[in-house]
């Protein structure tokens, strides 16, 4: 089982010494949350995480996943140990004792996927395993606007389904778990909300917490989800769900119920070029490295979802849905490393192909491009090569402590750029 009560990053620590209990410093009870639009201590950096909306903010300059990387000490505190970079699965998709690729049989309506995320919180509300589960759902006037809750039912959990493309304060409602005096928690996030939530967890009084992530890449916040819509999509107010795929298309869902596809190579890269957060583009963990269970796509074969069980709580949190499941091993071929190579000269420069050569493109490498957990490593090395580029070039006075050492190791294959 994972250990309740972590300690936050001490850096007298040594991050491999075994997790016993620290006693709260309770630090936070004179601390008091920012207002709303008020400059954040991640500043341009800062990914929105909810964090500094709380009291927990007096733990920023340690939990902020911008502020201080403390991978290896979370991860030891999180799964006992720190990814061994010698093994190239754990490398790239980090700390697990089970990966495979899952569709939940009876898929929830309207959820991303098949719904597995759902289904599960739902499950562990029902057996009574947790009081509450921190989600988000959309805000009553914007259907891509973040509205993060502490579910309690599970038809509050059911109308978080599907997700808000957007950067969400998730932990924004840490305060209301220690007020109501929960002591089980479920917490659904995104990698940089959880490093935040692993870093303050043993300091909001629960007796037991279980997180299960996503991965995540490429987040924009609200303005830029709107351009990206406009730049990318022929019908923007009317996409419901979108996602960048295994076939290197991005496929819109429509309100009608339409897809729309646009190949990758088709995205228009200049215009799209500042799309992105800040925050999004320093980041580097794209798989979610501190959650018990990870529920995504990437290494899945098309149309299944991507099952990463990183611990014992995550196993047990895996059983109790198990037999709802359809399962696959997970699987890889081809190889990423040209593409990879080529694509970054092509992202600098803003390489756009016109649309007729883009779909060509994609139907060459959809059917011998890399695929499975090739295809995860493909996206996983062209992100870090560009964000630690991003970080190189824009925050060079924190690149060395900032970028953890697996994505050193992964960024070290490349040639990049000299400037
Ligand atoms: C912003 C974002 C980017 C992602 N990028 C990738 C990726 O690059 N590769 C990959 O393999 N998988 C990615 N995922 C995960 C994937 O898209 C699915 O969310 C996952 O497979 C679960 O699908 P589901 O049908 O089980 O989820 P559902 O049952 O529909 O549940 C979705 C859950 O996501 C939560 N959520 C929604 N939006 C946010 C948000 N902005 N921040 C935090 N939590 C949120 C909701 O609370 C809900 O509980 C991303 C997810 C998000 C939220
Ligand atoms: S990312 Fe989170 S912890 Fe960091 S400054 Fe922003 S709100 Fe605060
Ligand atoms: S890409 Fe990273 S920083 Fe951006 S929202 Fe996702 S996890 Fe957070």
């Amino acid at each position: 089982m994972t250990a309740v009560n972590l300690p936050a990053s001490d850096p007298a620590r040594d991050p491999a010494a075994p997790i016993t209990s620290k006693p709260r410093t309770l630090a936070h009870q004179k601390a008091k949350g920012l207002k709303p639009g008020s400059p954040k201590p991640a500043k341009e950096r800062c990914s929105e995480c909810g964090l500094c909306d709380t009291h927990y903010i007096a733990y920023v300059k340690e939990a902020c996943a911008f502020l201080n990387q403390q991978f290896d000490g979370l991860e030891t505190a999180s799964h006992g140990r720190p990814r061994d970079l010698e093994n190239d699965r754990e490398l790239y998709f980090g700390v697990h004792q089970e990966m495979f690729a899952a569709r939940n049989t009876q898929p929830i309506e309207g959820a991303q996927w098949t719904g597995i995320v759902s289904l599960l919180a739902c499950e562990m509300l029902e057996r009574g395993l947790v009081e509450g589960v921190i989600c988000v759902q959309n805000s009553p006037t914007d259907r891509f606007g973040p509205m993060p809750i502490v579910a309690r039912t599970p038809a509050e959990v059911l109308a978080a389904k599907v997700n808000k493309p957007t950067l969400s304060p998730n932990l924004s409602v840490l305060e209301q778990i220690e007020q109501a005096g929960m002591k089980r928690v479920l917490a659904i996030g995104v990698g940089c909300q959880i490093q935040a939530l692993r870093a303050v967890q043993h300091e909001i009084g629960l007796e037991k917490l279980y997180v299960l992530g996503m991965p995540c890449v490429d987040n924009v916040d609200r303005a830029g989800l709107q351009k990206f819509l406009e730049t990318t999509s022929r019908s923007p107010e009317t996409v419901v769900h979108y996602e960048f795929m295994q076939d290197f298309r991005v496929h819109f869902r429509h309100e009608d119920g339409s897809i729309e596809l646009v190949p990758f190579f088709g995205l228009n890269t200049k215009e799209l070029k500042d799309v992105f957060a800040p925050s999004c583009m320093s980041c580097f963990d794209y798989t979610n490295g501190l959650a018990d269970l990870v529920v995504g796509y990437m290494g899945a074969p098309f149309q299944w979802q991507w099952i990463v069980v990183r611990n014992e709580t995550g196993a047990e949190m895996l059983d109790l849905i198990r037999d709802r499941l359809e399962t696959q091993p997970v699987s890889s071929s081809g190889d990423r490393k040209q593409a990879v190579q080529q694509s970054i000269p092509a992202y600098d420069q803003g390489v756009t192909l016109p649309m007729w050569a883009a779909r060509l493109m994609g139907v060459f490498i959809e059917r011998f491009g890399p695929k499975g957990l090739e295809y995860a490593r493909f996206s996983i090395d062209s992100h870090f090569t560009r964000n630690y580029l991003y970080t190189r070039r824009n925050h060079p006075e924190t690149l060395e402590d900032h970028v953890p050492e697996f994505a050193k190791k992964i960024v070290s294959q490349y040639q990049l750029p000299k400037s």
